[in-house]
C-alpha cells in the first residue's frame, strides 16, 4: 500500500487484516516514526522484503475521501506540495506525535466492599455526570480527595479506568427555536438560502447588504436549515471578529454553543472539536479560516463572512485564500456557500457578474437607523502643529458627541506608538536587523517591534549609528500616541485605546470590547481591530485620522483595500438609534477613491475599478501568480530569479508573461533576501501546469527556497 507519511509518498506493507484508505497510521522513516496517511493501494512489483511495515493503525477516524479529494486538488491549485497540504489537515494533537493516551475514570458498576465518606463522594460526584469521564486530577478535586482514592475504588470495580478519553460531547443546538421576526427584505433572504440549503447541492451566495442590515440574521437562518437537513454548517470570520459577542447571539438564536476553533484554542479543546466534527456530533463550527481542514462528516453549508477581508489570505505557509478554499470544498461534497460582505472583493463581483454566484441583497439598515453621513475635512486647511493629529474640526465634532452622551471613534489604521524613530543628532532611522523595516515603537511595551518579523528589542537610548544620548524621538502617530492626544484634549473623558498589546489575552481584549459596547468608554481610538464586526450601539462618530494612508504605495488594489476600509470604519457609526457621522481628514480630498467614499456610490467605484483592471488584464479578470525566492545570499537569489526568467518558455507557451525578477514587496524577512517573479496569464490559461513545469528547471542549491503564490494579494 501507498501512504502519505507527512514527508513524501512512500510504499509501506499494511499490516495483518489490511487498513481502510484514509487510516491514519505510523510509519517508520529512516530512523524516525512519523504519521502518515493511508493514500491507496501500491502498484507494481515489489520486493516485498524490502519494504517496510506499517507500525500501527491510529485510532483516528480514517480521512474521508471527500476530504482527501478536497486536500488533493486544493494542493494542486496553490501548487503547494502535498505534505504540507496534510499537515494542515492533521494538525489536532493526539494525532502529530503517536498518541499519548491518557488514562480516564468513570462509573463502573460494582459496589465497593467498605464505603468510607471520601469513597461515597467520589462516587456522588460521578453519579452527577452520568457517564462522562474524568481525568485522575479533575477528578480527584471534584470530589475532594486525593487520587488514591480514585485508584483504590479503581481496584473495586467501582470505578473504571480507560485508555481512550471520551470527549465531552457539545449540547444539541436547536434550528427550531423561534428567531427574529425578519423584515421583508431578510425574510426573502433567508427563505432562498435555506432552499438553496435544501437542494442538498453546490452554490454560492453573495449575501450583501451595509453593516447593521441583518446579513448575520439571515445566514442564521442558513446554517438553521443545514442543521434541520442534519447537515454540518461552518461560520468563517476574520480571526479578529472572533468575539464573545457574536458567540452569545449563535447561542441565543440555538439554545446552545458552537465550537469555537480559533487559534488561542487550547489543545484539549482543538482535539475535541477534531473528533467531534469527525463524527458529526458538532453541528455548527464558529472559527478563524483554518476551521476549513476539519474532517466534517457532512458539511451542508459554509458561511465567510466579511468575505473581502484580507485576513482571509494566509500569507505564512501555505499560501492559500480561505474564500477559495471555501467553494472548492463546498463544490466537492455539495454544500452551499454564503459569501456575506458590506463591501465585496472585486473577485465575487466578477463572478456575480459571470453567472456564477447568486446575488442577494439587504437594501436598508435593521430599523431607523441609516448610513451615516460622510465628510471629509480638508488638512490643508487645518493649519495643524506637525505633531498633532486631531483637527480642530474633527474636535468640535467629538466636543459635540461627548456632550450629548454618545460615543466616539477615532481610527488609525497603524499599530504602536510611532511608525518611525529618529535620531535627531544624525537622522538615523532605526530599522530591523533581520528585515526590510522599520521598526515600530510600541511605547506600552517599551520595546520596538519589527511588523514584519514580529522581533523586538527594548526601546534604546542610545542612537545605534552615531550614540548620542537621548535624541531619539517618535516620527508620526501610532494608535497609541493618537490615544494620549486624545486624553490631553479630552481630560474629563474615558478613553479607551483598543490596541492588542494592551491586552494580557484575547480574552481580556474581548472583555473590553463588550464593555465598551455596554458604554464603559466616551472614545475609542482603535486599528482594525475596532472595523471589524463590533457592535457599538451608542457610538454616533467616526473619524479617520489619515483617510491617505492604504493609497500610498503602488499596490494595484490600494484602491479597493482604502474603499472597503472606509466603508467598514464608517458603518461602525450610527448602528443603532442614532443617526452617525463618518469624518474623513485627508489631504487630498480630490482623489477618485475619497471622492467615490464620499459620494457612497458604490457601484459607480466598482465599475470604474473593474475597468481598469479588465484594461490592464489583472485579477479577477486575468490570473497572476507570484514566484517568491529567497536565501540569505542576495546574489544567489538573484541568479536563481533571472535563471527562471530566461528559462521562461513553458510560460509563453501558454501565452503568458513572466516580470522580474524583482526585490519582493518585503525584499528581506528574517534575514533572507526575497525577489520576486510575476506570471501574468489569461483567465483560461492553465497556469498551474506551466508553473510547475516552469519552476521545475530550477536545483533549489543550498539554502534557497521557492515558493508559489497563486493569485497574490499585492501585485
Ligand atoms: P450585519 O450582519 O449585516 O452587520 P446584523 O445581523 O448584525 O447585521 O444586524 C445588526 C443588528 O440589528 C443586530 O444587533 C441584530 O440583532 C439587529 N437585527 C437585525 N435584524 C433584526 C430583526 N429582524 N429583528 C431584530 N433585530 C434585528
Ligand atoms: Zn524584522
Amino acid at each position: 500500500m501507498t501512504t502519505q507519511p507527512l514527508g513524501r509518498a512512500l510504499d509501506y506493507r499494511a499490516p495483518e487484516g489490511g487498513c481502510h484508505l484514509g487510516a491514519f497510521v505510523e510509519v517508520p522513516l529512516g530512523p524516525r516514526k512519523v504519521l502518515g496517511v493511508v493514500w491507496g493501494a501500491g502498484q507494481g512489483d515489489y520486493d516485498l522484503s524490502k519494504i517496510r511495515s506499517v507500525i500501527r493503525v491510529l485510532d483516528a477516524a480514517p480521512m474521508r475521501e471527500e476530504m482527501r479529494s478536497f486536500l488533493a486538488r486544493a494542493a494542486a491549485y496553490t501548487l503547494t506540495p502535498m505534505p504540507a497540504m496534510l499537515r494542515l489537515a492533521t494538525r489536532a494533537p493526539g494525532l502529530g506525535d503517536p498518541p499519548s493516551m491518557r488514562k480516564v475514570y468513570r462509573r463502573g458498576g460494582a459496589e465497593p466492599d467498605r464505603m468510607t465518606d471520601a469513597r461515597r463522594r467520589v462516587l456522588e460526584s460521578l453519579a452527577q455526570y452520568g457517564d462522562l469521564a474524568f481525568t485522575l486530577k479533575e477528578l480527584a478535586e471534584l470530589a475532594g480527595v486525593t487520587p488514591s482514592v480514585v485508584k483504590g475504588l479503581v481496584g473495586q470495580g467501582a470505578i473504571l479506568e480507560e485508555d481512550s478519553p471520551r470527549d465531552l460531547p457539545f449540547a444539541r443546538l436547536d434550528p427550531d427555536l423561534p428567531g427574529k421576526a425578519l423584515t421583508a427584505d431578510q425574510a426573502a433572504g433567508a427563505a432562498a438560502l435555506a432552499e438553496a440549503v435544501r437542494s442538498g447541492a453546490y452554490g454560492t451566495t453573495l449575501l450583501r447588504g451595509v453593516t447593521g442590515s441583518g446579513k448575520t440574521e439571515v445566514y442564521l437562518e442558513a446554517v438553521a436549515a443545514t442543521l434541520r437537513a442534519g447537515r454540518q454548517a461552518l461560520v468563517l470570520l476574520p480571526e479578529i471578529a472572533l468575539t464573545e459577542q457574536f458567540l452569545h447571539r449563535v447561542e441565543a438564536r440555538f439554545g446552545a454553543k458552537p465550537a469555537e476553533w480559533h487559534s488561542g484554542a487550547t489543545m484539549t479543546e482543538r482535539r475535541r472539536i477534531w473528533r467531534m466534527v469527525g463524527q458529526g456530533q458538532a453541528q455548527l463550527v464558529i472559527g478563524a479560516r483554518s476551521a476549513l481542514f476539519l474532517p466534517y462528516r457532512d458539511l451542508g453549508l459554509i458561511v465567510v463572512d466579511e468575505e473581502h477581508d484580507t485576513s482571509y489570505k494566509q500569507e505564512d505557509g501555505v499560501l492559500y485564500h480561505a474564500r477559495d478554499m471555501a467553494v472548492l470544498r463546498a463544490s466537492i461534497c455539495g454544500a452551499q456557500v454564503v459569501l456575506a460582505s458590506a463591501t465585496p472583493s472585486l473577485e465575487t463581483w466578477a463572478n456575480v457578474e459571470a453567472g456564477k454566484y447568486r446575488r442577494l441583497e439587504l437594501t436598508s439598515r435593521f430599523g431607523e437607523a441609516v448610513m451615516p453621513r460622510m465628510g471629509a475635512i480638508d488638512m490643508r486647511a487645518e493649519g495643524l502643529p506637525a505633531d498633532r493629529w486631531v483637527s480642530p474640526a474633527l474636535k468640535r465634532e467629538v466636543d459635540e458627541r461627548l456632550a450629548r452622551g454618545e460615543q466616539a471613534m477615532l481610527f488609525i489604521n497603524r499599530r504602536g506608538y510611532a511608525p518611525v524613530t529618529l535620531c535627531r543628532a544624525c537622522g538615523h532611522q532605526i530599522g530591523c536587523d533581520q528585515c526590510d523595516a522599520r521598526m515600530v515603537e510600541h511605547r506600552f511595551l517599551k520595546r520596538l517591534v519589527c511588523h514584519q518579523c514580529g522581533e523586538s528589542k527594548p526601546m534604546p537610548h542610545v542612537c545605534p549609528s552615531c550614540e548620542a544620548e537621548d535624541r531619539l524621538a517618535p516620527v508620526g502617530p501610532g494608535v497609541e500616541r493618537l490615544g494620549e492626544e486624545a486624553a490631553a484634549l479630552w481630560p474629563d473623558a474615558r478613553v479607551a485605546v483598543l490596541s492588542s498589546d494592551m491586552y494580557g489575552s484575547a480574552r481580556a481584549l474581548k472583555a473590553e470590547i463588550a464593555g465598551i459596547a455596554q458604554g464603559a468608554a466616551d472614545i475609542v481610538i482603535g486599528t482594525q481591530l475596532v472595523a471589524k464586526g463590533h457592535n457599538f450601539p451608542k457610538l454616533t462618530l467616526v473619524g479617520v485620522i489619515d483617510a491617505d494612508l492604504g493609497l500610498q504605495g503602488s499596490d494595484l488594489r490600494a484602491a479597493e483595500r482604502t474603499f472597503q476600509l472606509m466603508r467598514q470604519v464608517a458603518g461602525r457609526a450610527g448602528r443603532a438609534e442614532a443617526p452617525g457621522v463618518a469624518l474623513l481628514q485627508t489631504y487630498q480630498p480630490e482623489h477618485p477613491v475619497i471622492r467615490a467614499i464620499l459620494a457612497g456610490d458604490e457601484e459607480a467605484f466598482w465599475s470604474a475599478e473593474a475597468q481598469e483592471r479588465r484594461q490592464a488584464g489583472v485579477p479577477p479578470y486575468g490570473r497572476m501568480a507570484g514566484i517568491i525566492l529567497s536565501g540569505p545570499d542576495v546574489a544567489q537569489v538573484f541568479d536563481a530569479g533571472n535563471l527562471l526568467a530566461q528559462r521562461d518558455a513553458p510560460i509563453r507557451r501558454i501565452g503568458a508573461q513572466v516580470f522580474g525578477p524583482a526585490p519582493a514587496p518585503i525584499a528581506r524577512v528574517r534575514g533572507r533576501h526575497r525577489v520576486r517573479l510575476l506570471v501574468k496569464a489569461d483567465k483560461s490559461a492553465p497556469l498551474q501546469e506551466a508553473l510547475s513545469v516552469w519552476v521545475a528547471q530550477v536545483k533549489l542549491k543550498g539554502d534557497l527556497r521557492l515558493s508559489v503564490d497563486i493569485d497574490p494579494q499585492s501585485f
